[in-house]
């Protein structure tokens, strides 16, 4: 008698204790993911972009979630 074995899974999800322990640094407010730009140019040419065509300061930054640069508006 052949009898079907399973498992139990274990997952374990791993977090990355961050510094400021955000993930908005690639997420959205909405939730939807940034744009990522490969480059420190592409995201700071989207950002002279925006600046020259709606007038919004846009910071560029490198995202430790996926590595690549995001640009963000800088409020102080
Ligand atoms: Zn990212």
């Amino acid at each position: 008698m052949a009898k079907a074995r399973r498992g139990k899974k274990q997952v374990r999800r791993q977090r990355d204790p961050g510094s400021g322990g955000g993930t908005r640094e690639h997420w959205r407010s909405d939730g939807a993911p940034k744009t990522a730009y490969r480059s420190a140019g592409e995201a700071n040419g989207y950002a002279l972009q925006a600046l020259l065509e709606n007038g919004v300061q846009l910071e560029p930054y490198v995202c430790t979630i996926c590595g690549q640069w995001h640009v963000g508006s800088s409020r102080t």
